[in-house]
C-alpha cells in the first residue's frame, strides 16, 4: 500500500486528489461551455463575466458551489454576496473594478455572507433574521468543510479550525422596492422571503437581469431550515414568474450562474403540486426530495 502511494506520489498525484468527491468529478458544469472566463490570479474563484459589466464569481471547490456577483455602473459597483469566506472575494474584485462598491446580500446564511467583514459598505435587510446572522456564527461554516464537501486543497494560509463566519457591520438597511443607482445602471430590491426571512433577488430592469439569490438555481433548493417559510416562498416564487416578459436571464446563487427565466413558472408550477401533495418525494438523507426537471425542493420531514 505505501509503495502504491509512493508510486502515485511520484506521478504527481496528490493525497487529495485521491479522495476527490463525486460531486466535484461531475465539473466544469455544461452551462459553463461558452462562458467568458476572466482571471485576477489565485485558483479558489473562477470569474465568467455574464455581461460586458457584469461579473460571476464561482466557488467550485466548496459543494454549494456559491456564486456572487460584482455588478458595475459607471459610478459605483454592488458586490451581491460575498461567498464562503474561504478565500479573500475583496482581492478578485479590486483585481476587476476600481469603482467604490457596496455589498448587497441575497440573504444572510453563512455561505452568502462569508466575507462581508472585509468590506466597509454592507447593506442589509431591515430583519431580525439579517441582525442576528451579522453577529457571526461557527456551526454552519464548519459544517462546510465536513468529509466530501471541499473539491482538492482549500487556499495557502486558510486555517480549517478558526473557521467561522465573522461578524460584519450593516450600514444600509434595504427594503422591499429600494433602488440602488450605480449610475447608468438601477438595481431594485425584490424581497422574496421564504427561504430565508431576508432572501431578495436584485432587478435590473434596464438590462433584463433577475438575480434571485437562493430563491431560484438549477439543483436542490434548500427548504428545510427552521428559518424557512413555504407560504411566503410559494407567494415569492410568484412574484419573480410575474417578472418573467421584462427578463432575458436570471443569474442564480448556487452551480451556474445562467438561467433560463422560463424557469420560473415551472418552480411555481412545482411548489404548487408539491403543496397539493401531488408529488411524491424521495428520501435524501434525512429530508425530502421532489424532483422536476433541472431542480428538486429539499424540504424537511
Ligand atoms: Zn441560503
Amino acid at each position: 500500500m505505501k509503495a502504491a502511494i509512493a508510486l502515485l506520489l511520484s506521478l504527481g498525484l496528490s493525497a487529495a486528489a485521491q479522495t476527490t468527491p463525486d460531486w466535484c468529478k461531475q465539473l466544469p458544469r455544461p452551462a459553463y461551455q461558452g462562458l467568458e472566463q476572466v482571471s485576477v490570479g489565485g485558483d479558489w474563484f473562477q470569474i465568467y463575466r455574464i455581461r460586458p459589466d457584469v461579473f460571476a464569481i464561482y466557488e467550485p471547490h466548496q459543494s454549494e458551489e456559491v456564486i456572487s456577483y460584482l455588478i458595475l455602473g459607471t459610478n459605483k459597483a454592488v458586490l451581491f454576496d460575498t461567498g464562503m469566506g474561504i478565500a479573500d472575494i475583496r482581492k478578485v474584485v479590486t483585481g476587476l473594478t476600481r469603482l467604490p462598491v457596496s455589498v448587497v446580500n441575497s440573504h444572510t446564511h453563512n455561505d452568502h455572507v462569508g466575507d462581508n467583514w472585509r468590506f466597509t459598505d454592507v447593506y442589509g435587510m431591515d430583519t431580525a433574521f439579517t441582525r442576528a446572522n451579522a453577529k457571526g456564527s461557527r456551526d454552519d461554516a464548519q459544517a462546510e468543510l465536513a468529509p466530501g464537501e471541499i473539491c482538492g486543497d482549500p487556499p495557502a494560509g486558510f486555517n480549517r479550525k478558526t473557521y467561522a463566519t465573522r461578524p460584519f457591520r450593516i450600514t444600509r438597511w434595504l427594503h422591499d422596492g429600494d433602488q440602488i443607482d450605480l449610475g447608468g445602471r438601477t438595481l431594485q430590491v425584490i424581497a422574496t422571503p421564504g427561504h430565508t426571512p431576508d432572501s431578495i433577488a436584485l432587478f435590473d430592469a434596464k438590462n433584463g437581469l433577475l438575480f434571485t439569490g437562493d430563491t431560484y438555481y438549477p439543483g436542490p433548493i434548500f427548504l428545510y431550515r427552521p428559518e424557512t417559510d413555504l407560504d411566503a416562498y410559494e407567494r415569492s416564487v410568484k412574484k419573480l414568474a410575474d417578472l418573467r416578459p421584462k427578463l432575458s436571464l436570471l443569474l442564480p446563487a448556487h452551480n451556474v450562474p445562467v438561467a433560463d427565466p422560463s424557469d420560473l413558472l415551472k418552480v411555481v408550477a412545482g411548489m404548487q403540486q408539491v403543496r397539493a401533495g401531488k408529488i411524491k418525494p424521495t428520501k435524501n438523507g434525512a429530508k425530502w426530495e421532489y424532483t422536476f426537471t433541472g431542480f428538486s425542493f429539499l424540504m424537511a420531514k
